[in-house]
């Protein structure tokens, strides 16, 4: 169970811990001011854990190459230390500060949040990149924060990310795929480049570990003919917090749906606890719909609870309107709920929040490397995310948890941590990736964690069929450097790159911009009826990506309009996201000396390049079933077309998918049907063995 510092005893003392053989230095954590007014954000700031050991943070980074900062979520790592560096003088001179992390609203978020605290505009002074959205100013921008996968790509133009003084890399604990490449990465940059600093930043990590990662004890320590070298020890800090103590609750008896449960503990805690917001812990965009219609359902029922509910989902696509509802301090007399998903565990800390309910699931990727099927599945949580969910609660006064799960299934079932993404992810983006950085050796390479080799080799085929990697896995010349320069997944830059050949680009990039969103529809909750009219006004028989061709010409058509969006159960949003994605797609096509053509009526040029991406992902429906089960050809395994498909129900033959999730059962997204012809064209060695099954009479 989570153990908190309380208000009345003494605090625990502030540690600094160095590594054993670099006999370095205790610094004592002493408050400083930064001498800026009285405002009320300048307060806010001052009463932030981490402030107490500003002094510390910028020795440390002074004197270290690298520095690893160990602080409990809400401490004020992330908003607080690039401005400590500025003040300190680390983005004189035209060098930037970077600041990472693995999701794209917690970069926005973030940013928006120290703009403010600066007093300065978002997109000067302090900017921020994800991809297809660049919001710096090159020449002002002193701190940007941005996405790990996007300072990967950085280096592509600039392996040695030469414009960055510091880079601190955030929210490590996330072992996300793209943040252990960087690691790998800027320990190699780091002997090229001893001026550049690393903090490398998280909740909860393996301190150790990740410092004898960085130990690089090849390199020259303390060169005494270099002054300005500094130590190549890695330096350990921790920032001990603040948290109040949180009384954990679980289930007696676990219950069948958790999102039945968390609905009725809110309602609950309305009922029976003081005043305090309430922080949901579900799993995505779906549930979290649910969650909150149920709630505002329920609450209209109950005369009780009418008045005095502020229900806000928190997931990645939200809009910076709704976005900001989220951080805005809860109206007097309301109780704010927000249901997320695990994005508030660590990544963004909600001030005012009292109650945590926790059910004890997230949104995993899971990849196995034997069938090459990579989903995202709804699975149990680690004990640490359970206790990192816990300390939600804890922040501004004594709070409660309440685990939708049974204290038994904590103990015994949950495992310890969490897997490193890079273990259970399907690799084809990370090895193009190294590739294109001139990594030849990718197996050999420095991993904080090894990627399981099967997984390598599933990759390296999968590039090579894609015509991607030649036989000596280098990068082909042009398709394997245009891929790697796409943003985009390889097998989508792949069918981007073949649209040229079938002279259907214009149709393409919109196809491609679609599948790059994570749903350009709205929920349908409580009108799958009328739900299912607005898309049948759209639906295409070809499947789901001609269908999104149709969408994208009616919004075009409406002038761009959000009634219209409202009206056809389109989310607004997304549509102006695909109409800027489109747009930098052609910019990057004509950077290639390709023009856009269209393809006008003909369907079938269109689905060849299509198939030539994803020529991987093809289906056939199992001549006897009855429930429109399909199978996958290369590995015969059970997938469904997923009810959001304008095919779910129709079953043609042959189908190729976009992605996979799994709940009870693997449900293929984006799905088209095709001709089997067409594999055979698209990668001949990928399917020679396999012809005999293509021809199978149905
Ligand atoms: P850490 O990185 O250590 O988890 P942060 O720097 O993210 O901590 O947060 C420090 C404080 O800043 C928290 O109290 C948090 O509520 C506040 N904060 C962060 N982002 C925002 C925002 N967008 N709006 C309002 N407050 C914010
Ligand atoms: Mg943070």
């Amino acid at each position: 169970m989570s153990k908190f510092w309380k208000p009345g005893t003494e605090r625990p003392r502030s540690s600094l811990i160095d590594d054993e053989e670099g006999g370095v230095l205790f610094v004592s954590a002493s408050a400083s001011s930064s001498g800026f007014g009285y405002s009320t954000l300048e307060r806010q700031r001052q009463r932030l854990p981490v402030f107490k050991y500003r002094t510390a943070i910028l020795y440390l980074v002074e004197n270290h190459a690298t520095t690893i900062i160990v602080g409990e979520t809400g401490s004020g790592k992330t908003t607080q230390i690039p401005q400590f560096l500025k003040e300190a003088g680390w983005a004189e001179g035209g060098r930037i500060i970077a600041c990472t992390q693995p999701r794209r609203l917690a970069v926005q978020s973030v940013s928006a949040r120290v703009a403010e605290e600066m007093g300065v505009k978002l997109g000067e002074e302090v900017g921020y990149t994800i991809r297809f959205e660049d919001v710096t100013n090159p020449g002002v921008t002193m701190i940007k924060f941005l996405t790990d996968g996007v300072l990967l790509r950085e280096m592509m133009d600039d392996p040695l990310l030469t414009k960055y003084s510091v880079i601190m890399v955030d929210e490590a604990h996330e072992r996300s795929i793209s943040t252990d490449i960087l690691l790998g990465l800027l320990k190699k940059i780091q002997r090229r480049r001893p001026e550049l600093r690393l903090i490398i930043s998280s909740a909860t990590i393996e301190a150790r570990s990740m410092s004898n990662f960085f130990h690089d004890r090849k390199r020259n320590q303390g060169d005494a003919a270099n002054d300005s070298a500094p130590n190549t020890v890695p330096a350990i800090l921790s920032v001990e917090g603040k948290g109040f103590t949180v009384e954990i609750y679980y289930l007696e008896e676990p219950c069948s749906s958790y999102l039945q449960a968390a609905v009725d503990t809110v309602l609950s805690i309305h009922d029976k606890e003081p005043v305090g917001d309430i922080l949901v812990f579900l799993t995505g965009q779906d549930d979290i719909d649910a969650a909150v219609q149920l709630i505002n359902e329920n609450a209209q029922d109950h005369r009780s609870h009418s008045s005095g509910l502020l229900v806000l989902p928190l997931y990645s696509g939200l809009s910076r309107s709704d976005q900001d509802l989220i951080f805005a301090p809860t109206p007097k007399g309301k109780r704010k709920v927000v249901i997320s998903t695990n994005i508030a565990e660590t990544s963004l800390t909600l001030d005012g929040v009292v109650y945590v309910v926790d059910s004890g699931f997230s949104k995993q990727r899971f990849y196995n490397p034997i069938t090459d099927i990579e989903n995202l599945v709804v699975a149990p949580i680690s004990k640490a995310s359970a206790r990192q969910r816990a300390g939600r609660a804890g922040r501004v006064r004594p709070g409660k948890c309440f685990r939708l799960y049974t204290e038994e299934y904590f103990m015994k079932e949950m495992s310890a941590e969490a897997i490193p993404e890079m273990q259970r992810s399907n690799l084809v983006g990370s090895v193009i990736q190294l590739k294109s950085l001139g990594i030849d050796n990718i197996l050999g390479f420095d991993w904080p964690a090894s990627p399981p080799p099967e997984s390598m080799v599933r990759a390296l085929e999968v590039l090579y069929s894609l015509g991607v990697l030649d036989e000596d896995a280098k990068l082909t010349s042009p398709t394997g450097f245009q891929v790697a320069e796409i943003p985009l997944d390889p097998m989508i830059s792949k069918m981007i790159l073949s649209a040229n050949t079938y002279e259907c680009t214009e149709e393409i990039i919109i196809i491609a911009a679609v599948l790059s969103m994570q749903s350009i529809w709205v929920s349908a909750r409580g009108v799958q009826k009328e739900f299912d009219e607005a898309k049948l006004r759209f639906a295409a028989a070809e499947g789901d990506h001609v269908t999104y061709l149709n969408v994208y010409k009616g919004f075009i058509q409406s002038g761009k309009s959000s009634q219209w969006c409202y009206k056809n159960y389109i989310n607004y949003h997304a549509m102006k996201k695909v109409v800027d994605i489109r747009e930098q797609l052609s910019k990057l096509l004509k950077r290639f000396g390709m023009s856009l053509k269209s393809c006008e009526r003909d369907t079938q040029k269109l689905r060849k390049a299509i198939v030539a991406g994803f020529f991987a992902n093809s289906c056939h429906l199992e001549a006897y079933s009855q429930n429109g089960m399909y199978k996958t050809i290369r590995h015969s395994q059970e997938v469904f077309i997923h009810p959001s498909s304008v095919l779910f129900r129709v079953n043609p033959k042959w189908v190729i998918y976009h992605s996979l999730v799994s709940t009870d059962k693997h449900y293929m997204r984006n799905v088209m049907a095709i001709d089997p012809d067409w594999l055979i064209e698209a990668a001949p060695h990928f399917y020679q063995h396999k012809r005999p099954n293509l021809s199978a009479p149905f």
